[in-house]
């Protein structure tokens, strides 16, 4: 369905190296569309919720440190699929198998500065668009669509 929506953010690494503008071009020129935009110096409080599902794995104080470092963009995009497309552009968790032309292939190479955030299913990025998006995103219809949706 095209109105699928997920939760992309730039953490603290790319924001500062720059890349916030070479996320969301990929994902701009792939189709999807954009219904939210923002850059934020998240909370302790906020990230340990954002990673609540992993707070007893042993890597968590540091992750919650590394995306406490700088702001963070995060964005909200819709399309087809785009939840599972979006982790597919992205790349691998550990950019080390992260194939060439995914986001952390091609830009990152530790798992702990690995640029960037994709949700990993419908329903946990509608918890972290309402958490990340409190005051709500876009919504619009474009022409453009019937240049990319067969
Ligand atoms: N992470 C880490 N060490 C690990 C696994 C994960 O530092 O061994 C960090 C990494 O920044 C990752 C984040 O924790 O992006 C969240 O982990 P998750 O398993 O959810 O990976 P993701 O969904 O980001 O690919
Ligand atoms: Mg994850």
């Amino acid at each position: 369905m095209a109105s699928e929506r997920t939760y992309i953010m730039v953490k603290p690494d790319g924001v500062e190296r720059g890349l916030v503008g070479e996320v969301i071009s990929r994902f701009e020129k792939r189709g999807f569309k954009l219904l939210g935009l923002k850059a934020v110096q998240p909370t302790r409080q906020h990230l340990e919720q954002h990673y609540g599902d992993l707070k007893d794995k042993p890597f968590f104080p540091k992750l919650v440190d590394y995306m406490l470092s700088g702001p963070v963009v995060g964005m909200v995009w819709a399309g087809l699929s785009v939840v599972k497309t979006g982790r597919v552009m992205l790349g691998a968790t550990n950019p080390l198998a992260s194939a060439p032309g995914t986001i952390r292939g091609d830009y990152a190479i530790d798992v702990g500065k690995n640029i960037c955030h994709g949700s990993d299913s419908v329903d946990s990025a509608e918890k972290e668009i309402a958490l990340w998006f409190p005051e709500g995103v876009c919504n619009y219809t474009r022409s453009l669509d019937k240049l990319i949706y067969e």
